[in-house]
């Protein structure tokens, strides 16, 4: 039986980005995956491209599911845009709150994800299969871990069928989360999201930035590579693995690559993995 597989991408922003894409994603398509996602700038900044690369994913002959955030957007507006991606054939969303930039105002009709949830069911009905986000180390604005994870009990409960996690380091923290979430009656599937290791200081930035912890071990042994990107490809190559087989090995129902628009590091943990 093969093992649900999907791989995110973020909308190019060139005429030589989307042609990289192409060759990213079609050497992608070789590992068969359930879907592709496309990321959606909050406050709506990408929707054209992010519409447009989820068209060209369906063109393909995948499937895809267009993430999508409600941060400062009106009702009428996310009806619209729910309208526009049903007359496409888009039949998976990953919904989120999104952050908006700083100096944007928030305004907006909807303050959670688990309102935007609500509001897709209840204008689309089951049209959509719809995911949503999970923090096994904890949403970085979440008042405490137990509200956070009441919030993500919330979303799965208006109405979500599936969850992605942020990605992290410690397969721990998945298990538990999933374990806790289930106490609390959310049982849907919940897979992990793995970022691959090919750079050291952009890993330590973004996950200052979107809470995700790089444990000390892996942080000090990435430092002490420096410039030697090599280094750093095949020891991230080797706890990427490492990870992906504990999660695998316990139960995870798929795996779901932050591929940030490249094939290599991703192919290269599923050639690891057998996969
Ligand atoms: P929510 O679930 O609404 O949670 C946001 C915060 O509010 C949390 O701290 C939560 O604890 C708290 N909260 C929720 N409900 C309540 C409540 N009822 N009462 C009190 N507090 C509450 N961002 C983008 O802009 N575009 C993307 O395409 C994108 N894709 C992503 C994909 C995945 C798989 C993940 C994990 C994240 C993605 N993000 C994306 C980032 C995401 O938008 C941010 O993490 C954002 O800060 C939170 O979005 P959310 O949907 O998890 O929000």
């Amino acid at each position: 039986m093969t093992f649900p597989l999907s791989f995110e991408f973020f909308p190019p922003k060139t005429p030589e980005g989307a042609d990289k894409l192409r060759t990213v994603r079609q050497a992608l398509y070789a590992k068969a995956p359930e879907f592709c996602s496309v990321t959606f700038g909050a406050g709506g900044s990408t929707q054209d491209g992010t519409f447009a690369t989820v068209g060209d994913i369906l063109a393909e002959g995948h499937s895809a599911a267009s993430h999508f955030s409600c941060v400062g957007a009106t009702r009428s507006r996310v009806r619209e845009q729910l309208a526009t991606l049903q007359a496409m054939g888009v039949n998976r969303l990953v919904a989120l709150r999104g952050d908006l930039p700083s100096g944007y105002g928030a305004g907006g009709e909807f303050t959670y994800a688990s309102d935007l949830v609500a509001f897709i069911r209840a204008e689309t009905g089951d049209h959509f299969h719809i995911e949503v986000a999970a923090y096994p180390e904890v949403h970085p604005q979440a008042r405490s871990a137990e509200a956070d994870l009441q919030a993500y009990a919330t979303k799965v409960k208006a109405g979500a069928n599936s969850a992605i996690t942020q990605y992290f380091y410690n397969s721990d923290a998945y298990f538990r989360f999933v374990e806790d979430a289930h106490r609390l009656g959310a049982t849907v599937p919940v897979v992990p999201g793995i970022m691959p290791i090919t750079n050291s200081s952009q890993l330590l930035r973004f996950s200052d930035a979107c809470g995700a912890e790089v444990p000390r071990w892996i942080r000090l042994r990435l430092q002490g590579y420096g410039d030697d990107s090599a280094s750093i490809k095949a020891f991230g190559l080797e706890v990427v693995t490492d990870l992906c087989e504990q999660l695998r090995a316990g139960g995870a129902p798929g795996l779901h690559f932050y591929s940030m628009n490249q094939s290599v590091p991703t192919l290269a943990v599923l050639g690891q993995l057998g996969l």
